[in-house]
């Protein structure tokens, strides 16, 4: 919840729902002698409202990532909603279930497959629901079929809001209700149909060609140019790219520019890590690059900031910071910055070499090398003295997660706020 900017918003939209709700009905003992379905009328509500919410966060609207502080936190509020309103709507029929209990042919009414069209939309969403939630916890998919089977949640919150809309209660017989479900179910249906039809078709897709590719252990950099319009990025930023090379299929994957936004060529390093990015070698000359973005507000407080910066990095992490080192050399010049960049091996430290060149001749930034079979672990309590020359600091984090959750807590018992610590998360999923 630590970053789940606009939940007051959130506690507003829920609580509309239920007084609209509460006014649908005739009077307050119409709640009260039916409790059972009261509550799982009042959480059938809120988990649709929820469930609604949650895809239109999935859209990536620019105007979420402003809200909250950037794509991670939308997708984190997008995950934490989708979960509440996921445990809501499973108590809805059992609720109902329990209280029809001993009316069998009732129970089975809200829990099976029957003749009503109204209740079949909701049952369907809710084995949709199960069976999705199911697959998705009990097998560790890889990433396309995940995205497949957590498409097929926002389809049963479709066919829920369909029921919703079709069950002769509260929402057929009170108008505002119906209209505020309405709006609410009518957007996120639109949402979900935008991202899975027309946001790789419409909008800002920037064609690049690549120019050329060049591989380091397991880190690829793929290098290109623009084949009419160029992105404009700023460092520390990233987009949604796929490659037009057949090995690699059309699937859309989140890379950090790891190029500075002047650089002639555009450039990722990409990390071989699973099914996709180990076919990233397969990439050509010539092959082109598409990209959607740029998204993304990690390098905001580098470029518009003046305290000093403590950057941690963890291996392939380092890529914003590249971009970053590139962006404006003379902005180096201006910040104090204390850079550990960490590595399991020497040869692990891929971009050592390109740090130094680009920071020689800083003096505000102190370069420092960690590598971890030489040194062990990094750890804040190892460079506490560096830290403490610096009354007031900013430390910008981008590495491995439980190495990113480690440092913040490490940071959090020394007194280092939340909003002084800047996350970038190569996991938005
Ligand atoms: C903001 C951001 C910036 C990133 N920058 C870089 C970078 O500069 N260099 C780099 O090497 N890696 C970067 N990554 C990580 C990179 O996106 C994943 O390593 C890559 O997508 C893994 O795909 P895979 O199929 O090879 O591996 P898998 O084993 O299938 O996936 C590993 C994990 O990566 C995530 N992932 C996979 N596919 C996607 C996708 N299409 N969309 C979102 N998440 C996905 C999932 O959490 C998954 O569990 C970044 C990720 C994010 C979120």
């Amino acid at each position: 919840m630590k970053y789940l900017k606009g939940s007051n918003l959130i506690v507003f939209l829920t609580c509309i729902t239920l007084a609209l709700w509460v006014l649908s009905k005739n009077t307050l003992s119409d709640i009260s002698q039916t409790p059972l379905r009261s509550i799982s009328q009042a959480f059938s509500l809120v988990g649709l409202l929820y469930m609604m919410i949650s895809l239109i966060l999935s859209t990536r609207i620019r105007f979420f990532e402003d809200m909250m502080g950037g794509l991670d936190k939308v997708y984190e509020a997008h995950h934490i909603i989708g979960s509440i309103s996921f445990v809501l709507i499973m108590h809805h029929p059992l609720l109902l279930a329990i209280q029809a209990i001993p009316h069998a042919s009732q129970v089975v009414l809200y829990l099976f497959p029957s003749s009503l069209y109204a209740y079949n939309l909701g049952v369907v969403a809710l084995y949709i629901m199960i069976f999705s939630f199911l697959f998705m916890v009990v097998f560790k998919l890889p990433y396309h079929l995940w995205k497949r089977t957590h498409q097929m949640l926002g389809f049963a919150g479709i066919l829920g809001g369909a029921h919703a809309l079709n069950i002769t209660s509260d929402i057929a017989v009170y108008m505002p209700l119906r209209y505020w479900m309405m709006g609410w179910i009518g957007v996120g249906a639109a949402s979900f149909i935008y991202m899975l039809i027309f946001y790789y078709r419409l909008g800002s897709i920037y064609k690049y060609k690549v120019t050329r590719i060049e591989r380091v252990l397991d880190i690829v950099n793929v290098y290109a140019q623009p084949i009419t319009r160029k992105i404009n990025f700023k460092p520390g930023q990233f987009a949604y790219v796929s490659f037009s090379n057949k090995g690699l299929g059309s699937e859309q994957h989140p890379f950090s520019f790891s190029s500075g936004p002047e650089d002639p060529e555009l450039r990722f390093s990409i990390k071989m890590l699973g099914d996709y990015t180990v076919s990233i070698p397969q990439i050509k000359k010539g092959d082109f690059m598409y990209m959607k973005g740029p998204y993304g507000r990690f390098g905001e407080v580098y470029v518009n900031g003046t305290k000093p910066l403590v950057w941690i990095v963890g291996g392939i992490g380092v890529t914003p910071f590249l971009s970053m080192l590139r962006f404006q050399q003379n902005l180096l010049n201006e910040r104090q910055i204390e850079m550990f960049y960490c590595f399991t091996t020497r040869e692990g430290g891929v971009f050592t070499d390109e740090i130094n060149q680009l920071t020689m001749k800083k003096k505000s930034i102190h370069v420092h090398e960690w590598c971890s079979t030489e040194k062990g672990q990094f750890s804040i309590s190892q460079i506490e003295t560096i830290l403490h020359q610096y009354p007031d600091y900013d430390v910008q984090i981008c590495g491995p997660g439980p190495m990113m959750d480690s440092l913040q807590m490490q940071l959090e018992v020394r007194g280092v706020s939340d909003d002084r610590i800047i996350f970038e998360k190569f996991q938005l999923i």
